[in-house]
């Protein structure tokens, strides 16, 4: 063989070998790029649109579905109203509520969330008819850490006994916490409905200490974590669409 002809052969190996290798990266991007979704905000409906789809985009959730997944009920499932629970369960008008001073002089702090005076032992559901279960501890002396304020202003946090703990995120993107549970029935991760029995009421964490009897302690928290008071959010039944998409970007 003479050397120019090897040569042509050599070239027309590899190019044999780009080519194979760029239609096997090609298939593997086309892959990669089917499973591309987009969601879009169109007339209070999230949408999503993929390659395959593009031609009809699949509607994800509609103004109904928020409306009855983002409609908040009573946490015992007794048909009461926000407003009613307040009447009904609440001891000391001032300081069972949210934003009640507690803490010591050298770590201020304010209560929370409301304090639900049920009997002892009530069964405990879901705000709404869907979420996912964020956190669970079956610690009766489970800690949780929470903001003060020191003496000099400074703002510092402080860790306290919440006891067994349920905590569930809404479609919305906000989150329950349930406190001073007696029994905890469902995990991490999982998935509930509103009747789905999530745990007991009771006296575990810090009620001890403070000589109350047995109540639920609900909390609500925004995406940052942050509490706020049920009164503000609960007595509205209109759900943010908005919102909702924020929180699947952030947890994309
Ligand atoms: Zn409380």
């Amino acid at each position: 063989m003479k050397t120019p002809e090897i040569i042509r052969i050599v070239i027309f190996l590899i190019l044999i070998i780009i080519i194979a290798v760029n239609f096997f990266h090609i298939r593997y991007l086309q892959k990669k790029i089917d499973n591309v979704i987009v969601l879009t905000y169109e007339d209070s409906t999230l949408i999503a649109y993929s390659p395959k789809s593009y031609k009809e985009p699949v509607i994800l959730f509609t103004p109904d579905f928020i409306d009855i997944f983002n409609r908040y009920k009573s946490p015992f499932n007794d048909g009461l109203s926000f407003n009613e629970l307040i009447k009904q369960y609440l001891k000391n008008r001032w300081a069972d509520h949210y934003g009640c001073p507690r803490g010591t002089k050298e770590k201020k702090r304010i209560h929370e969330g409301i304090d639900f005076f049920v009997p002892e032992n009530t069964q405990v559901f879901p705000l709404s008819n869907y979420g996912i279960v964020t956190e669970v501890s079956d610690d009766p002396h489970h800690l949780v850490k929470v903001g003060c304020v020191r003496p000099d202003g400074r703002i510092d946090s402080v860790k306290i006994e919440y006891g067994k703990i349920v905590r569930i995120l809404y479609p919305e993107g906000i989150e329950s916490v349930y406190a001073h549970l007696n029994e905890v029935y469902v995990e991490a991760g999982q998935e509930v409905n509103g009747d789905t029995k999530v745990g007991l009421t009771g006296l575990t964490g810090n009620i001890r200490n403070s000589g109350k009897a047995s109540h639920l302690h609900l909390e609500l928290r925004d995406k940052n974590n942050k509490s706020f008071d049920p009164r503000n959010r609960l007595r509205f039944t209109q759900a943010s669409v908005k919102n909702f998409i924020e929180f699947l970007e952030v947890n994309k």
